[in-house]
């Protein structure tokens, strides 16, 4: 794109990933608008679980997926509002390290050895950024991002049909349909953005993509405390916020 090349107030675009939106075409201080105003939906989301894991006493591992989840769009606003390839890579190193506590959140109630894979998962994230920083491959990146998110899809899959509770069954269902539709926005985005850019209104995929995923974190999350709770005894059910919004509730035994 040729306006990528405009320097302007963070100078030259040095992202290797370019996105269809026009650069600096709303405000001088943001390169692309949209895509970072786009990440304010995940970041509410985010503090509304975060919320309501620490009022209700969830395991700390739940605010801390709330927390690097806001880090996540955090780090995105400033990678969209800048376009600098420093950014890029200090925002997708935390995206392994959050799927790592995924998998340590979907995989650890089965584990013997209970320091092994925690320090493996450890050593593994330490790496990953050392790597990253030092070689800057970004298939490397992509591939490895991917087969994370692979690894996590059977575990997910088999608390699902473990799962009696049609409130917690509903809310996996919203996270694969997220997903599925953050998905094609990002597609669509992509391979048609050449067509969008001659419209009057460019329908801002990559923007739909950030909304949508948000709600996606938030519903992966609320999914996974269900199922915790569950294994603890602590009798969750899923409640909505102004009617609407689902939330997961729990009571725990009076002994604990
Ligand atoms: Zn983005």
């Amino acid at each position: 794109m040729a306006e990528s090349m405009v320097s302007s107030f963070w100078g030259p675009v040095t992202s290797t990933t370019e996105l269809c939106e026009d650069n600096y075409a709303q405000s001088t201080y943001i390169a692309e608008f949209y895509n970072t105003i786009s990440n304010i939906p995940c970041i509410l989301l985010a503090l509304i679980g975060l919320i309501n894991a620490l009022r209700q006493r969830f395991e700390k591992r739940f605010s801390i997926l709330h927390i690097s989840n806001m880090i996540l769009a955090i780090g995105n606003i400033v990678f969209h509002a800048t376009l600098q390839h420093v950014v890029q890579q200090s925002d997708e190193t935390p995206m392994i390290w959050e799927m790592l506590l995924y998998l340590y959140v979907l995989y650890s109630p089965d584990w013997h050895y209970r320091s092994t894979m925690p320090t493996f998962l450890f050593l593994y994230a330490a790496g990953f950024a050392i790597t990253h920083s030092l070689l800057r491959i970004d298939v490397l990146f992509k591939v490895q991002y991917i087969l994370l998110c692979l690894l996590c899809v059977p575990r997910m899959y088999k608390y699902y049909i473990h799962t009696k509770d049609a409130g917690a069954k509903r809310i996996a269902k919203l996270y694969v349909a997220t997903i599925i539709l953050g998905g094609l926005c990002w597609l669509v985005d992509r391979v048609f953005c050449k067509k969008f850019s001659g419209w009057y209104v460019n329908p801002q995929g990559h923007a739909w993509w950030h909304v949508l995923m948000g709600f996606n974190s938030y519903f992966a999350n609320a999914f996974l405390m269900f199922c915790r709770a569950q294994q603890l005894g602590w009798n969750p059910r899923v409640a909505h916020l102004f009617g609407l919004f689902p939330y997961v509730k729990i009571e725990k035994p009076k002994t604990q």
